[in-house]
């Protein structure tokens, strides 16, 4: 898994990165930023949502001083709310380089604007129409800019700029680094890069496809005070692997901690450091437990397939937060359930999110509310004949059973769990190595632990049960030469059982 730390960014962007509430960079950020920290120009097809506004602010950001006389980026925007939102996120971006932004667009005070250039800013955002205006009444000195972008460099052609455009790009010297981000790949943007741009670098991200049809939506009306209850009976039932959101980290924390007594849940919020983020993120991707309850910030770019349920307990404040939060389940081709625990005040939205996403959201009253694996089969039942026998060929019920721990007995009767690590052979590990490393790592003394099995990519080891949810956790964070370790519950019960040793002789 690719962080923000692997590219090439300095601390003082990560950490405000951080107090985004980031987790992981989006897909052009990955590909983008590493080429762009190294000078490459960039002509990306990437729309609102993926990402690209961090993605050139953290370039230019990291390739120039904060502190200069004149501007030294220059960022192009369609509009002046465009211009508003990207000055807003570079202002945010900032906060630890100490760069100072400004956004220039029509219709606001142009002395005002002149006496902002005039006290210094660092990155100017603006507008091409307005940005032609201050360059031509002496307001602004573009002689020191070596970074520049164009934001929805499509759209600004249709908006009739083409002459600004080519107006400014004379303006800035011929010698700077170009990031140009459109929507489309049509000809006149292609001219641009062609003309304007050295050798740029290629990059076409989708935005994550929001709502998949594979995503069932439902909505269930109910009390505040009902939700808690509710939400318990739909993640007990059927042990559906889910994401629950909140709109607060306090109400993440109280949710976890009333959850945790019943079943095993993580917390993913913006006030957790970003490598505690990340070893929650991985435990989850690897079903360490059932139930992450997280915030809308917390959860952006959440990359993982095999999640079955989402469940809203309270209603997201905009169909963009609503479809970001649904489209965490029903990707790669599984399908996945949706649920929105719904006040009475928080209905009106669901009929918007209803109208916006063009899909249906089914109400169903809290005593019809089956297990999430049951209102999927329901859907089934009604599909056509092809469903069907896709769904007979793979009954969702079976498949949503996590791994069940393999419980060994040993002959002074203790309860012992298998699990295994993805260590072996192949990494150099002996039988007796492998046992060292995990009563070092686990701090276990010998009572903890039974019988080891090396394989060539895998060990087996036995550990006594009440010790077991530890040590996963502990071996789970450590990393052998670079690689991740992973201590989970023994997958192939059937496996183990054949490899059984004789009594006493201490292998598999
Ligand atoms: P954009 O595509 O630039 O319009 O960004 C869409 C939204 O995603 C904005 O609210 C950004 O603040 C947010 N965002 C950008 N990068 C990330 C990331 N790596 N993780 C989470 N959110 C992000």
């Amino acid at each position: 898994m690719i962080g923000f730390e692997d590219l090439g960014l300095d601390v003082t962007l990560l950490n405000a990165i951080s107090d985004m509430g980031w987790t992981l960079p989006t897909p052009i950020q990955i590909e983008a930023v590493p080429a762009g920290l190294a000078g490459r120009d960039i002509f990306a097809q990437a729309q609102t949502g993926t990402g690209k506004t961090g993605t050139y602010a953290l370039i230019i950001m990291a390739r120039t001083e904060p502190g200069s006389k004149k501007p030294t980026s220059l960022v192009l925007t369609p509009t002046r709310e465009l211009a508003t939102q990207v000055e807003n996120e570079i202002y945010k971006l900032s906060k630890y380089t100490g760069h100072r932004s400004i956004s220039i667009y029509g219709g606001a005070s142009i002395s005002d604007q002149t006496y902002g250039l005039r006290r210094g800013a660092d990155i100017v955002v603006g507008t091409p129409g307005r940005l032609k205006d201050m360059i031509t009444r002496g307001a602004l000195d573009l002689s020191e800019i070596t970074e520049v972008v164009l934001d929805e460099a499509d759209r600004m052609l249709d908006m009739g700029f083409a002459d600004e455009l080519n107006f400014i790009m004379d303006a800035v010297p011929k010698e700077k680094h170009t990031l140009l981000f459109s929507a489309t790949m049509a000809e006149s943007i292609k001219r641009i890069a062609f003309n304007r741009m050295q050798d740029p670098m290629e990059i076409s991200v989708s935005r994550d496809e929001p709502v998949s049809d594979l995503v069932t939506q439902y909505w269930i009306p109910m009390s505040r005070g009902a939700k808690a209850e509710m939400l318990e009976h739909v993640v007990t039932n059927g042990s559906p692997k889910t994401v629950v959101f909140s709109q607060t980290k306090r109400m993440v924390d109280t949710l976890a901690d009333e959850m945790s007594h019943k079943i095993t849940v993580g917390t993913l919020h913006g006030d957790m450091p970003q490598a505690k983020r990340e070893r929650t993120i991985r435990s989850f991707r690897n079903n360490r437990f059932q139930v992450l309850i997280a915030t809308d910030v917390a959860a952006r770019g959440l990359d993982i397939n095999n999640i079955d349920l989402v469940v809203n307990f309270d209603v997201p404040m905009d169909s963009e937060n609503y479809l970001h939060r649904i489209g965490r389940t029903g990707r790669a081709g599984k399908e996945g359930v949706a649920v929105s625990f719904v006040t009475k005040q928080e209905e009106y939205h669901i009929r918007q999110y209803e109208r916006e996403t063009g899909k249906r959201i089914r109400k169903v009253r809290a005593d019809e509310m089956p297990s999430a694996g049951t209102m999927i089969v329901e859907d089934y039942v009604k599909a056509p004949a092809k469903a069907q026998r896709q769904f007979a060929a793979a009954p969702v019920q079976e498949k949503k059973k996590p791994v069940r721990p393999v419980i060994a007995t040993t002959e002074d009767g203790k309860k012992m769990v298998v699990l295994q690590i993805n260590l072996g052979r192949d990494d150099g590990f002996s039988k007796t190595q492998i046992l060292d490393l995990v009563k070092r790592v686990g701090k276990l003394d010998d009572s903890f632990i039974g019988n080891v099995g090396l394989g060539r990519s895998k060990s087996f080891i036995e550990i006594r049960e009440d010790r077991s949810d530890r040590t996963m956790e502990t071996m789970s964070e450590y990393r052998h030469k670079r690689k991740d370790v992973l201590m989970e519950p023994a997958e192939h019960k059937s496996k183990y059982q054949e490899n059984k040793p004789k009594k006493g002789d201490g292998q598999y």
